[in-house]
This record gives structure tokens, C-alpha cells and sequence, in this order.
């Protein structure tokens, strides 16, 4: 059952026009909003999820292994510049987390921590 976007009346799911007020009927499922721009931004904050994350966990990891920090701050990176490419909301922090990242690593290694 459907109801009519103009007066609200109970009508047929097979009508197409409202029997009440002639009201043509907007149903939700064929009514969809499709924004491309919104798209392509949510995929971009994927990568600047992820890249978040990856620099979060490489600050943590850098501590405990330079190469593991450079590694994992460095693909973090990478889908930091992905997220910025794609206009991501949070490219800045996705960017500066990994660099932050790459830093914990370089000054583990300048303090002698393993590599
Ligand atoms: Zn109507």
C-alpha cells in the first residue's frame, strides 16, 4: 500500500495517479537521490580512514620497530595522497597522522631503536 504525496489517501501500489486528488505518486523506492559528488567524497574519506588508522597504528608500532613504523607510516601516506586526490572531508589529519607516523619511526631510529 502506498499513500498519495499531495492528500495523503491509501491508493493502489499499481496506481500511478491519485484516484483522490489526480496527484501523480512519487514512491520512495523509485525516487532515489543519487549524488555523485557525495560519492567519490565518501570514497576518498575510505582512504583517509585508513590512512588514519595506518598512522595511528604505525605511531604506536615505530616504538617497537623503525622499519615497521616506516612501513606502515608510509602506505598510510599513500592513501593520505589517495583521500587528498580525491577531495576527502579529513585528508589533513589522514596526512599529518601518517607523517607523524614516519616521524615516531625516524626518531626511534635517531635514539637507536631496532630496526
Ligand atoms: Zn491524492
Amino acid at each position: 500500500m502506498q499513500y498519495c504525496n499531495q492528500c495523503g489517501c491509501q491508493m493502489d501500489d499499481a496506481a500511478t495517479v491519485c484516484p483522490n486528488c489526480g496527484g501523480t505518486v512519487h514512491s520512495r523506492a523509485a525516487n532515489p537521490t543519487p549524488h555523485f559528488d557525495s560519492t567519490s567524497q565518501t570514497d576518498g574519506n575510505g582512504y583517509a580512514s585508513a590512512a588514519i588508522t595506518l598512522g595511528v597504528i604505525g605511531c604506536i608500532f615505530a616504538w617497537f620497530s623503525v622499519r615497521i613504523g616506516l612501513a606502515v607510516g608510509g602506505v598510510g601516506l599513500f592513501m593520505a595522497l589517495i583521500s587528498a586526490y580525491k577531495r576527502a572531508k579529513y585528508k589533513w589529519p589522514a596526512i599529518l597522522v601518517s607523517l607523524a607516523a614516519l616521524v615516531c619511526a625516524a626518531v626511534n631510529s635517531l635514539i637507536g631503536g631496532a630496526f
